[in-house]
């Protein structure tokens, strides 16, 4: 599997672009910012990206969306819950950034949901509790947490949409249920795996 994290925007936000060795297939993961940045990491991987995935609404994980989809093409996909988001201005005003056209998604995504790009094969799941919509990505031994799970830290709850028991119920039963050495790549910050964070995240154990 290929797989580059960038980091981009004032929010320090984590892009994924993930692809197949094989078919060299691949799929962007939370275009946030700094859409030159991506599209290049894009040509220089030599991916065919089918599709723009998004762990939530937020605009430091949508920032570039437009950009991106328009210089790609690929599918944009978002759960139901959050797609919304794609429409309105509200938390973009609410950060106090500057909030780019609309853009509808292609496919809304539902916990379960499959997203197989090439040989790899992934499985949505519906974290609600960061924002209503909020999904991880899992597959391939690895999650993609969002702003769900953070390395030895959980998502803020205070925004619109969130919700504090929501969001310990969602790391609990869709997170911690997962094998010990599940690498976690979430939405700022570095990785860590499943059992780190079941070992030593202050935020489980409260
Ligand atoms: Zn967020
Ligand atoms: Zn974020």
């Amino acid at each position: 599997m290929i797989l580059k994290k960038l980091v981009v925007g004032p929010f320090a936000s984590n892009c994924y672009i993930v692809g197949s060795e094989s078919s060299k297939e691949g799929m962007i993961i939370d275009p946030g910012d700094e859409a030159e940045v991506i599209l290049r990491g894009v040509k220089d991987l030599g991916l065919d990206i089918k599709s723009i995935v998004l762990t939530h609404g937020h605009i430091d994980h949508i920032g570039a969306l437009k950009e991106v989809k328009e210089a790609i093409g690929a599918e944009v996909a978002i759960h139901t819950d959050d797609a919304q988001a794609l429409q309105e201005n509200s938390v973009g005003a609410m950060f106090g950034v500057s909030y780019p056209t609309p853009l509808p998604p292609d496919r809304l995504l539902d916990g379960g949901d499959s997203i197989d790009i090439g040989d790899l094969h992934f499985v949505v799941l519906h974290t609600p509790g960061h924002s209503s919509g909020g999904i991880c990505l899992l597959g391939e031994g690895i999650v993609f947490s969002g702003d769900t799970l953070f390395n030895f830290g959980i998502g803020r709850y205070d925004l619109p949409g969130g919700n504090y028991s929501q969001l310990m119920n969602s790391i609990h039963t869709k997170l911690m249920v997962l094998p010990d050495n599940t690498v976690v790549y979430p939405g700022h910050g570095p990785e860590t795996t499943i059992g780190t964070e079941r070992g030593g995240n202050p935020f489980l154990h409260s």
